[in-house]
């Protein structure tokens, strides 16, 4: 991938975060103390959850779930193809298999009705994923889960910040899970964030992410000094803890938190301006009124092939302008094909986006200039895609 004049994505590091990391430094702790639990009550409050459980990253902390709701061998969790790999891999962690539906092709979240035609008596849960920050659909799976009696947990990773009817995104099922790598509309650097109003799954993840001790008190990181001794392990757990200094940079990030989903915003309304125009290009769908913009993903139209959008996104490197082929299919993924013998064809709609999408450069505070720049470059190379290829 490598560095771009234009880049993919910038993390927004101020003086808030310097300082408080320094803070940190200075006090000597630097973890299990007291930055996590305000880190996590910040992220409580957002959600309006009971919860909030610090951790290693997004995808242990949706490995944390998937263990402490007892999903295991001979389970099925509903999920989507269209997704980084960590949603679907953290079902394989656990040896349960994950079902596989096509997406809607306008939210590209997985379709509600092919959910319920996937559920069968070995179904454990829905596993949700907010496709690049958009919350469309959850109520739906919420519904779907209700009725079916099964869970509906969020991987929330690229949508802290949305929120869909009124209900915000990690808090209509289950559990919801965040991720905090430096693309995310906040980074820790690596970290996550279980959220959950369900007391016995929060005690059991924060026992997890702890070697499996015994947890202290609700609210607080099992220290071992009144749950049991620091070398008393009631479960097998791991070592999924978030460090202070991560913390520290995610309590200055929480702080900011209107301020940068509003900055992508601004950017990706720039970039809606600016793109409009060229009918090669699908736009992403906006209907979701509270979307915390975590990409900015276009797509070139139906009937351009995997590799003239390939060369765009080289071209638009040559050019020194970040670029991506977000999503890859999961179920195309070589460790899935080889495990479970899917191949092409499988999801249709979701390989056809899959194999047309480009990712923009997208960050707080990419200027109007930048914007109009890749705007104008992606534009030249789409036509001579079109001219080269096609007409
Ligand atoms: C980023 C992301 C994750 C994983 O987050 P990490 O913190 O990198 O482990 C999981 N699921 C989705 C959909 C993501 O975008």
């Amino acid at each position: 991938m490598g560095h771009h004049e234009i880049p993919l994505s910038r993390p927004s590091i101020t003086d808030l975060e310097l300082n408080a990391v320094i803070d940190v430094l200075r006090s000597g702790r630097l973890s299990i103390g007291p930055v996590l639990e305000e880190f996590e009550s910040l992220v409580a409050q957002r959600c309006g959850t009971q919860h909030a459980i610090g951790c290693s990253s997004g995808t242990s902390g949706l490995h944390m779930v998937l263990v402490a709701l007892g999903i295991g061998p001979g389970d099925e969790v509903i999920t989507t193809p269209f997704s980084f790999i960590a949603s679907s891999n953290a079902i394989l962690y656990v040896g349960a298999r994950p079902v596989f539906v096509d997406i809607c092709p306008k939210s590209l979240n997985a379709d509600p009705a092919l959910i319920e035609a996937a559920i069968t008596p070995r179904t454990k849960a829905i596993l949700a994923v907010e496709a690049f920050g958009n919350p469309v659909h959850m109520d739906s799976y919420a519904r779907i889960a209700a009725k079916h009696e099964i869970l509906l947990i969020e991987d929330s990773c690229e949508a802290l910040g949305s929120s869909y009817k009124g209900t915000k995104a990690g808090s209509f099922g289950r559990a919801g899970v965040f991720g905090f790598y430096p693309n995310k509309q906040i980074t820790t650097g690596e970290g996550g964030m279980i959220v959950t109003n369900d007391d016995n799954l929060a005690d059991a993840c924060r026992s997890l992410r702890n070697q499996g001790r015994a947890v202290a008190g609700r609210g607080s990181i099992n220290t071992g000094s009144a749950g049991g001794s620091w070398l008393h392990h009631e479960r097998l757990g791991f070592n999924y803890r978030m460090s202070e200094l991560n913390a520290a940079l995610g309590v200055a990030q929480m702080n900011r938190l209107d301020e940068l989903v509003a900055a992508r915003r601004e950017v990706a309304n720039l970039y809606t301006q600016r793109l409009l125009g060229i009918t090669d290009l699908v736009l992403p769908s906006t209907d979701a009124e509270d979307m915390s913009w975590f990409v900015y993903v276009v797509r070139l139209a139906a009937g351009f092939t995997r590799d003239e959008r390939d060369r765009v996104i080289q071209g638009l490197r040559m050019h020194d302008i970040g670029a991506s082929d977000y999503f890859p299919c999961i179920h195309l993924q070589p460790i899935y094909e080889q495990v479970f013998g899917f191949r092409e064809g499988d999801f249709p709609i979701a390989e056809s986006v899959s194999q047309r999408t480009i990712a923009l450069p997208f960050f707080p505070g990419m200027t109007k200039r930048e914007v109009d720049l890749v705007g104008q470059t992606l534009e030249l190379l789409i036509a001579r895609e079109g001219l080269n290829a096609r007409r």
